[in-house]
């Protein structure tokens, strides 16, 4: 412990990000650089625990080393830090950038005051890290001639092509995009994740002696069953790719898209590739967003970039409070009301935040040319039953018809798509999810493991580097009896997996 009265002397600053009014204008990542001394008063503050919540139980989902890295940083030994911050994580860079902050949930100083502000620090040390050349290639020092094929280059596939080259195995990972990455790449926006942070890290991995190859659709263009014959193991790790859909009443109509369509086309459209009219662009029109969480505000975010005319967001939920609720005591997650980067700039730009609680879309509006022009709404209220859930009721009198010529869904993910699963046999549970146990990662068909959102359903990147490193000590474990990959802990953080 750096400070044994840091946490009384220094108050929370977290670094900010760019003025939105600024920023709105460009794709550049919303964050400004830390100031040294802010960093290590924050490093100060933490009260090195002797049970580090943060870390553990409903902390971070990979143990990282939190109060160590604290003390490190507050003591001025950054290279240390990226050192220890390396041993549980393998992309600091995407979780100090995207990552809800579980740990900070969890931080016991939460109790009583702001927590320690443990995403800006992890961020800062491994952007720093990156600057002074600390991070290099660092290729295994023998193989083991076993050779395992990764399926999807999210950050569960990413993270166990990492462990399972480190230990020595002949690692090759299939893509069926045109860029590695995953949801990295083509999914949170370049504001929160600037596309050569995710290439620099791919970068390495590739000149540690991982192969990569995209446009390889396994199942599709790429024989699923060869695959499984020509390999030692097999990862499935291919995402929760299934958009949940709205079958409503003109759900056919132009205008209405899945998210992804849009924020994959505007990352592309961000990349300079040419769009043979993929690009779906929110310039001047009413946009509509409907459901929150990451998705919603990335669809808001880059909405706005485009320079939409106005901007809604539909929640059915109520609002959440704005402090911890009775029944959401530390160190769970928060259920707290937030205001993420997309909406403070749709307040700035419109003057107010844009999202509206309790409304249900009841039928698209056709402008009499097979365009979207708007959506019927009523506004809903939640009853709580006998039993303890909650009922849904529509408030009478409360139709209305909100304008929209672009209407982006945003409400989630159903699990992954079936077509892999069927050509190798994979049984899936109840959910959709490829049948597997956290912890064991295997599928019913041997040599066949499963890790990522297309085990646990949709989630997080820190979840997904959870359980890329899970498998990997798996399969490693399949392949030589024993393994010196470390077994990422089984942390609860389920109350935030809805959140994307
Ligand atoms: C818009 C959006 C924003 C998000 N923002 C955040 C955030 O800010 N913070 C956060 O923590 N989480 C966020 N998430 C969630 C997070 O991105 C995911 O939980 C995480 O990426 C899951 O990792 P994964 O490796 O399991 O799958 P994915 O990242 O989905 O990667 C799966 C890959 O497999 C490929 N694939 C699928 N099938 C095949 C096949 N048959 N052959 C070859 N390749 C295949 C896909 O093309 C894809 O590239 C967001 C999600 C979305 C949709
Ligand atoms: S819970 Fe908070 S104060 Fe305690 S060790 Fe972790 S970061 Fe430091």
């Amino acid at each position: 412990m750096g400070k044994p009265t840091g946490f009384k002397e220094f108050d929370r600053k977290k670094v900010p990000w760019r003025l939105p009014v600024v920023r709105i204008n460009d794709y550049d990542e919303i964050y400004t650089e830390p100031r040294e001394e802010q960093l290590r008063e924050q490093g100060a503050r933490c009260m090195d625990c002797g049970v580090p919540f943060c870390q553990s139980n409903s902390g971070c989902p990979i143990d990282n080393l939190i109060p160590e890295w604290n003390d490190l940083v507050y003591n001025n030994r950054w290279r240390e830090a990226i050192e220890r911050l390396h041993k549980t994580n393998n992309f600091p860079e995407f979780t100090g950038r995207a990552c809800p902050a579980p740990c900070e949930g969890a931080c016991v100083l939460g109790i009583t005051n702001p927590p320690v502000t443990i995403k800006n620090i992890e961020n800062a040390i491994v952007d720093r890290a990156w600057a002074e050349g600390w991070i290099k290639p660092e290729p295994p020092a023998e193989r083991t001639g076993k050779n395992v094929a990764v399926i999807g280059s999210g950050p569960a596939g990413l993270a166990a092509a990492d462990q399972l080259n480190k230990v020595g195995h002949t690692v090759t990972v299939y893509e069926r995009a045109d860029r590695i990455g995953g949801l990295l790449q083509y999914g949170i926006p370049n504001m929160k994740l600037d596309k050569r942070v995710v290439e620099r890290r791919v970068d390495k991995l590739r000149a540690e002696g991982i192969h990569f190859v995209t446009g390889a659709n396994v199942g599709e263009n790429v024989d699923a069953k060869e695959l499984l014959a020509a390999n030692d193991a097999v990862l499935l790790a291919c995402g929760s790719t299934k958009p949940r859909d709205l079958p409503i009443p003109g759900r056919e109509l132009r205008g209405v898209y899945p998210a992804m369509e849009f924020l994959t086309a505007n990352t592309k459209r961000v990349h300079g590739d040419s769009l043979n009219g993929e690009f779906i662009s929110a310039e001047g029109k009413d946009v509509v967003v409907i459901g929150g969480g990451d998705t919603g505000t990335d669809c808001i975010a880059t909405s706005i970039r485009h320079g939409c005319r106005s901007m809604v967001n539909f929640e059915l939920l109520p609002k959440p409070p704005e402090e911890r609720a009775d029944d959401n005591p530390w160190p769970e997650w928060p259920r707290t009301f937030r205001v993420d980067y997309g909406h403070e700039e749709a307040s700035v730009k419109f003057g107010r935040d844009p999202r509206e609680y309790q409304i249900l879309s009841k039928s698209f509006v056709d402008d009499g040319h097979g365009n979207v022009a708007g959506i019927r709404t009523v506004h809903v209220r939640w009853n709580k039953k006998d039993d303890g859930g909650w009922e849904m009721e529509e408030v009478e009198g409360s139709e209305k018809i909100v304008p929209a010529q672009l209407v982006l869904l945003a409400m989630g993910f159903v699990g992954p798509e079936q077509y892999l699963a069927q050509a190798l046999g994979v049984e899936t549970d109840a959910r959709s999810n490829f049948e597997a146990r956290h912890g064991e990662f295997t599928t019913n068909i041997p040599k066949v493991f499963a890790a990522g959102d297309c085990r646990r359903g949709q989630s997080l990147v820190v979840w997904a580097i959870n359980e890329g490193r899970g498998a990997a000590r798996a399969i490693d474990i399949f392949l030589e009896g024993s393994s010196q990959l470390p077994a990422p802990g089984v942390t609860m953080g389920t109350a935030m997996t809805a959140a994307v």
